[in-house]
């Protein structure tokens, strides 16, 4: 387990609220909530929850967009 490997920025992906449907971007971040933009989905605190409606990150789904 390295963790230069989680570093490319080519790799960045979007996850879905189910409850509400907002989208966390990888690549934008959460500023408002203390999400740096490139922080990725892994990293994001495990305590961290949707800003719309406050699902925890086991309610979101990775999306294509
Ligand atoms: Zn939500």
């Amino acid at each position: 387990m390295t963790q230069e490997a989680t570093k490319n920025p080519t790799e960045y992906k979007s996850w879905m609220c189910l409850i509400c449907g907002w989208i966390y971007s990888e690549a934008a971040g959460v500023p408002d909530e203390g999400i740096a933009p490139g922080t990725k989905w892994e990293d994001v605190p495990m305590n961290w929850t949707c800003p719309e409606c406050g699902a925890r990150k086991d309610d979101f789904e990775m999306v294509q967009v």
